[in-house]
């Protein structure tokens, strides 16, 4: 029997980033007794990163925004496949999460008469992106764990969690270890909230931190729940690509939404060349109509920069095809042609984006203010995640919940930016909610002493065999994910990364690793792989079975949207014999009202 120490919860928060702090604090003013584990130290987790802003319809900057049009705008930038409830309950709750931030004390970036100020985004009609310069997600995590921290909960830093445990089909908590000392833990709880994130390190061009290694989807279909939209990876047009060492860090959005436009070798603006029909009607058909839009010219449309992240990426990787991107195979990303037009020139460049001026400046020794950057698509959001109910967010696990990127259904086929934040806001406040109320309602449930034994030992093995280096298998399977199963996908490529993913799997099960259970990365490493796998396995599979191109999913073969694919999403679950079953489910039909909103914005 393995050595462990034990903890007792109402409700146990896997993740400690804005989704898993906003669980965590509503469970806690429920009354709950709530602990919170994450890897890395509290205030670390990836959504400290996020940049750009959150979506809300505050209506600060243009009274014309109401959650209608957010609501249109997300099932559109979604192509429809969206869980429409859960776009609802969003587009309607965003604004009162913003404002409670604001209460707890964000300090968020203000109009002149010193209200929230709001940034444009792309796919978002008017400008709705309460943002603190492009240093939202530090603002966010600040202030949720401040506030948090008061409301009474513990919280277990660099901890991961192995495997959830269950009790005659519920939830009744969670397993795991302490990276620094390497111990094992037992956290009872009535409920759980899974907040774990993305899978962005499956991949090898990302935007995302170390943490994003797939562990919630992981977790919850070793645990028996169903996960939908596996196939709709986000690659975000503009991650950074020279020099190698910094390839795939991100280039907010917020530069294109303060003006920044694109370029290819030529100097030609290709965004013009391509305009989905669907958004025609929003997008300037000139560059000065593009430019009065982002100054806030409300009779001005969008500029053609600002459509949706899937398509813009799409356009960069046929401007690198076809033999007309910068020199390390990206294209040009200028702001620094701003400078004219605006009082204050540089400063202003500086004042807007200093992340992304210091990021240039250090990084690649490159002033924004003065040239131009060269950008390229980088992994950076996960649309596809564990299925939950909208209003509750439980999955299809009893106690289960799960919240902010790791669950999926709000943002169907494609992510628009600004939605994860307020994403994590408005759903991680519901789930964590319902599971302090399912804590209340249902009992403490058994724990199963073999399912603890069989976690321990699986999780000992790497130091007691010989075998190669975990290292080596991540590599790989990042490399085949990029190459077989990225931007551009076929039937024969992704047929190839199943095999090459099963390959991988069983050199998984011989990885070895030597020294000592204290903070051994290359343990920490070889306990990733199978999270790892397991979210690549999902991806390549959902993908191949959903035959047209729609939002990020791009198939080369079925290169057109197709009415009967667009009818259901992809559901992947583990079958009682442990094989990997991909179905579908029809999409819900979407009640009358809602459908008028979506025929009134067209
Ligand atoms: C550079 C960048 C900029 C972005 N900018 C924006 C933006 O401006 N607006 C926007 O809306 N979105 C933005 N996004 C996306 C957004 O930041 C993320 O989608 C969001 O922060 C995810 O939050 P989360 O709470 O779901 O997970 P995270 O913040 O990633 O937190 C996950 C938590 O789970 C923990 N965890 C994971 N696995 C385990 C385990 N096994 N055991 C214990 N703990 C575990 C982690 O340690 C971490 O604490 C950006 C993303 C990036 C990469």
């Amino acid at each position: 029997m393995p050595e462990y120490q034990t903890h007792d919860y109402d409700v146990l928060v896997i993740g400690a980033g804005g989704a898993g702090l906003r669980a965590a604090t509503e469970a806690s003013a429920q009354g709950a007794r709530v602990g919170v584990v994450t890897k890395s130290l509290l205030g670390k987790a990836h959504t400290v990163m996020a940049e750009g802003g959150i979506a809300a319809s505050l209506a600060n900057v243009d009274e014309r925004d109401n959650w209608r049009v957010h609501f249109a705008d997300t099932m559109r930038g979604g192509q429809y496949l969206n869980n429409w409830r859960m776009a609802e309950l969003h587009a309607k709750e965003a604004p009162d999460r913003v404002r409670e931030l604001e209460a707890w004390g964000a300090v968020f970036d203000r109009t002149k008469d010193g209200r929230i100020l709001q940034r444009n985004f792309g796919g978002h009609r008017y400008p709705r992106l309460a943002h603190v310069g492009d240093r939202t997600g530090l603002e966010m995590i600040r202030t949720l764990q401040d506030h948090g921290i008061h409301s009474g909960m513990d919280v277990h830093m660099e901890h991961t969690v192995l495997t959830l445990l269950k009790d005659d089909g519920r939830i009744a908590g969670a397993f795991g270890y302490d990276r620094e000392r390497g111990r094992f833990l037992l956290f009872r709880a009535k409920a759980v909230v899974l907040a774990t994130g993305g899978i962005g390190r499956a991949f090898k061009i990302t935007s995302n931190s170390w943490e994003y290694t797939g562990d919630g989807h992981s977790l919850a279909y070793y645990a028996g729940a169903a996960l939908i939209d596996m196939e709709f990876v986000q690659f975000h047009p503009t991650g950074m690509i020279w020099p190698p060492s910094v390839r795939g860090i991100l280039v907010t959005e917020g530069v294109r939404g303060e003006g920044g436009v694109l370029k290819n070798k030529e100097g030609r603006r290709f965004m013009f060349d391509d305009i989905p029909e669907n958004y025609r009607s929003q997008t300037a058909d000139n560059e000065e109509e593009g430019w009065r839009y982002t100054q806030g010219d409300r009779q001005s449309r969008r500029p053609p920069e600002l459509l949706t992240r899937d398509h813009v990426a799409r356009c960069i990787m046929r401007e690198v095809r076809d033999g007309r991107g910068s020199p390390h195979g990206g294209v040009f990303l200028d702001i620094a042609w701003i400078k004219p037009r605006v009082a204050g020139g540089a400063e202003h460049i500086k004042r807007k984006l200093p992340s992304m001026y210091h990021q240039f400046k250090q990084l690649a020794d490159l002033d924004i203010t003065e040239e131009p950057m060269e950008v390229g698509p980088t992994t950076h959001y996960m649309m596809g995640g564990i299925r939950v109910d909208a209003d509750t967010q439980m999955s299809d696990v009893p106690g289960l919940f799960a919240a902010g990127e790791c669950a999926a259904g709000l943002h169907g086929a494609n992510r628009l930016g600004g939605n994860s934040l307020s994403d994590l806001l408005v759903f991680g406040k519901r789930a964590g909610e319902y599971a302090a109320k399912f804590a209340k309602e249902n009992g403490p449930a058994g724990i199963d002493q073999s399912q603890i034994e069989t976690a321990a030992r699986d999780a000992l093995a790497p130091f007691e065999r010989t075998g190669e280096n975990p290292y080596g298998v991540q590599e790989t399977l990042q490399d085949v994910m990029q190459n077989l199963a990225g931007i551009v996908r076929r039937d024969s490529d992704l047929r190839q990364a199943l095999t090459e993913v099963a390959a991988l799997e069983q050199r998984a099960q011989r990885v070895a690793v030597s020294g000592s259970r204290e903070y051994n990365g290359g343990w920490h490493t070889a306990l990733d792989l199978r999270n790892l796998l397991t979210v690549s396995g999902m991806v390549a599979r959902a993908a191949l079975e959903r035959k047209e191109s729609r939002g990020a999913h791009f198939r080369e073969d079925f290169p057109a949207k197709s009415e009967v694919e667009g009818q259901s999403n992809i559901v992947v679950q583990q079958t009682d014999t442990g094989e990997m079953q991909v179905t579908r489910t029809p999409l819900r039909e979407m009640p009358v009202e809602l459908q008028q909103v979506i025929e009134e914005m067209k």
